[in-house]
């Protein structure tokens, strides 16, 4: 026994070693200032504090660390101070030791980082929304003060992702799902495109396994063709930019898994239909550094006269570089098999930006010194904005700042020629809003290209605007409708709940005189009777008082003054009583007494067969998940789970917020039970289309036709049907035989 113990530990101890080892080697190999001896007084700190300590895995808990420090060095080039916090990152959290400690040892600066990276553990999310939104507040403040907190913070994730697997489902569900909220857009915005790619692509093998597969096996069954495209396509351009005397390489850019997915999922293609999955990479090295640009150009000018470039599709990241700090020159080209290919040039340190983000920015400053992040400080700038203009509502507080994380950007002009990045489909308002708060509150309209828009106008990559205000203009609650940005969603509420506030005050003085003036008692009852005449809750009521779109009268005064003697209490209570009614009441489930969520074991998938479908187990009403779709769990307040489907937006928003009230679910059914289901076609009208389709579906023994609507509209029509089935395999045999029909030209389930 013990010296079964004995050999164990001297394996650990020799694994840990050799990781350790590795990680050294990876630092040795970088530009950076050779701190070796930082380094190790990290490893063997951690390595001891966490000893005893192993992973779900089995693995010593050290080799966690260790492989987060050796994501930080190798793939997001930071050095030796972010590579000592990261081997510190969980000692704080998880041991006796304190941030004084890491202090006394090794520095306040890493101190400072490892205390950031204890505040947000656990996930940027608790467990409840609002915890979550104080946490990830938390996050965002830290990563003003020190944006490497974020950058090992992201370097923790991705190993966590990568070893996944030996998780339980409904953690996995949890952590895949805040990752893809969260953790994916934070890396794009930072410009950690392959780390970004790679946290989504295992998000996604997580969520929908199955669909992940059948990507990857078309990927390896058509790699032998596009290899073929890449050599037929690039020859002609290596004999040119050999010609020219061009140091460079050619790489072939795949399409991810996860943005094939998604863009089969947004655009209702299938993999096949999918043009881009093959791009092509020209990384030269430049003549000299000031001539980066104009090469950039120049190998544009020599390529456009083999293969014919897309007029709309030259995009010029050179000269405007993304808000990550992405640059690099985009053409589409034909080539000679008549398909666009899409080439991305970019010099080697421009293709370092891009997969590394702003850390390799310091590799190419001398001495690793300052590091140049206008754009970042910018972007923090306005988070911080935000941040100090709290909104009430937690959710909304995420999704506003999301709404940043993802927005790619255009390029705008003010009247004096001035150059603005905003968000992609920002509208003239949002424009106004980012260079003045007066500017959009009192903004009227723009001139855009001098033509007059309205304010809700989206504005196009190299509009010049000028927005038109008026003195008098006030915010309308309107407006959140349809600004895109955060900055003006934010402030717009700010303003509007303030003015609010303001008008409620007077519409208090405003009741409380007509009181006076009526000689009748300002009381409760009195003051009911009124909302109750207005229909009116009584926040809204004085604000409309205040803001002088209601002013009481003759039927006020009559209402005050008439004896009433039986007060409609039903009314009272429920104001809008009569208007709920018409919405469809959700089912009354009946729970067996039997059953309670308190006996399920969470770490088990709760199986769903047709026993308890809909008795013990609610399919969500959002997104009506049938047998085969991929689906969770979710316990709600009222202990009911309720099953959604995983891409589920409303269930995305869960993963990420009560991660901890989620269940793994599998189907266990035996087609005895009938699921409702859409579907949507889309075709060219034509006489006997209807009938055809109504007996296609009539053919499928299993499938019932529920509801049928067909418009019709300048030649083509559009039908949503509702159907009966059994499962998704009945769906997708359906959509598939329809979509032979003839001028059918497109069937996707809704
Ligand atoms: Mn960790």
């Amino acid at each position: 026994m013990n010296d079964n113990l004995q050999i164990r530990e001297m394996q650990d101890e020799s694994l840990i070693n050799n990781a350790f080892q590795e990680l050294l080697d990876a630092y040795l190999a970088t530009k950076h200032r050779k701190k070796v001896e930082i380094i190790t007084k990290a490893f063997n700190f951690a390595k001891q504090a966490h000893k005893g300590v192993r992973r779900r895995s089995g693995e010593p808990y050290i080799m966690h660390p260790i492989a987060v420090a050796k994501i930080v060095c190798s793939e997001i080039g930071l050095g030796s101070t972010s590579i000592c916090s990261a081997l510190l990152h969980d000692v704080v959290e998880d041991t006796d030791y304190t941030v004084e400690d890491i202090s006394n040892l090794f520095g306040p600066k890493i101190a400072q980082i490892v205390d950031g990276l204890t505040k947000i553990s656990g996930g940027i999310f608790g467990d409840r929304a609002s915890a979550q939104a104080e946490n990830f507040k938390k996050l965002l403040l830290t990563m003003s003060d020190d944006i490497r907190v974020i950058l090992i913070k992201i370097a923790d994730r991705l190993h966590n992702m990568r070893t996944l697997g030996s998780m339980l489902p409904n953690k996995q569900y949890k952590i895949a799902g805040e990752t893809l909220y969260i953790y994916a857009p934070l890396a794009n915005r930072l410009g950690l495109n392959k780390i970004k790619t790679e946290l989504e692509d295992l998000s996604f093998r997580y969520e929908h396994p199955e669909q992940y597969q059948q990507i990857e096996n078309k990927l390896a069954a058509t790699q032998a063709s596009r290899d073929e495209v890449f050599e037929e396509f690039t020859a002609p351009i290596r004999a040119e930019l050999d010609k020219m005397g061009l140091e460079y390489e050619i790489k072939a850019r795949i399409k991810s898994p996860y943005s094939i997915w998604n863009k089969m999922q947004t655009k209702h293609i299938t993999f096949e239909e999918i043009y881009d999955i093959l791009a092509v990479r020209i990384i030269f090295k430049p003549k000299a550094i000031q001539e980066e640009l104009n090469e950039c150009f120049n190998i544009y000018v020599a390529i456009s006269k083999i293969y014919k470039p897309h007029p709309d599709r030259l995009r010029d990241w050179v000269n405007h570089p993304k808000a990550n700090g992405y640059q690099a020159l985009h053409v589409t080209l034909m080539s000679n098999r008549g398909q666009w290919i899409e080439v991305q040039i970019r010099s080697r340190r421009m293709d370092d930006v891009a997969e590394q983000g702003f850390a390799a920015h310091w590799k190419y400053k001398e001495g690793g010194g300052s590091e140049d992040e206008g754009e970042l400080e910018k972007w923090l700038h306005t988070i911080k904005e935000i941040l100090d203009d709290p909104q009430p509502d937690a959710m909304d507080l995420l999704d506003t700042i999301k709404l940043n994380l993802f927005a790619s950007e255009i390029f705008v002009f003010t009247p004096k020629g001035e150059i603005k990045t905003m968000p992609q489909n920002c509208t003239a308002l949002d424009f106004a809003f980012s260079i003045h708060t007066f500017l959009g509150s009192h903004c009227i309209g723009a001139k855009v290209n001098h033509k007059l828009v309205p304010l809700s106008h989206r504005l196009q990559s190299g509009d010049q605007v000028e927005i038109l205000t008026s003195k008098a203009q006030r915010i309308q609650p309107s407006w959140v409708n349809f600004v895109t940005t955060a900055k003006a969603k934010a402030k717009i509420l700010s303003i509007l709940k303030r003015e609010q506030r303001q008008a409620q005050k007077q519409g208090e003085d405003i009741l409380r005189d007509f009181f006076e003036k009526e000689d009748i008692e300002m009381n409760s009852v009195n003051v009911d009777k009124l909302l109750t005449l207005h229909q009116m809750p009584r926040e809204k009521f004085l604000i409309a008082l205040g803001q002088k779109t209601l002013v009481l009268g003759e039927e006020d005064r009559n209402e005050l003054k008439e004896k009433t003697g039986n007060i409609n209490w039903k009314k009272y209570i429920f104001p809008f009583s009569k208007k709920t009614k018409e919405v469809p009441q959700p089912e009354v489930v009946e729970t067996p007494n039997t059953f309670s969520v308190k006996d399920l074991d969470r770490k088990k998938p709760v199986i769903l067969t047709e026993a308890n479908i809909n008795k013990v187990f609610i399919l969500a009403k959002c997104c009506k998940p049938i047998p085969g779709d991929d689906v969770l769990g979710y316990i709600d307040e009222n202990d009911h789970v309720i099953i959604h489907k995983r891409q589920c937006p409303i269930a995305t928003k869960l993963k990420s917020s009560q991660g901890n009230r989620l269940l793994a679910a599998v189907w266990n059914t035996h087609r005895t039970m009938l699921f409702t289901a859409s579907i949507s076609i889309k075709g060219i009208d034509d006489f006997g289309l209807l009938n055809e389709i109504t007996q296609v579906i009539s053919k499928h023994l299993n499938v019932n036709i529920h509801k049928l609507s067909i418009e019709s509209n300048e030649g083509i029509f559009e039908g949503q049907l509702e159907v009966y089935v059994y499962d998704v395999d009945d769906i997708n045999k359906l959509c598939t035989t329809l979509r032979q029909i003839k001028n059918v030209q497109s069937v996707t389930r809704i």
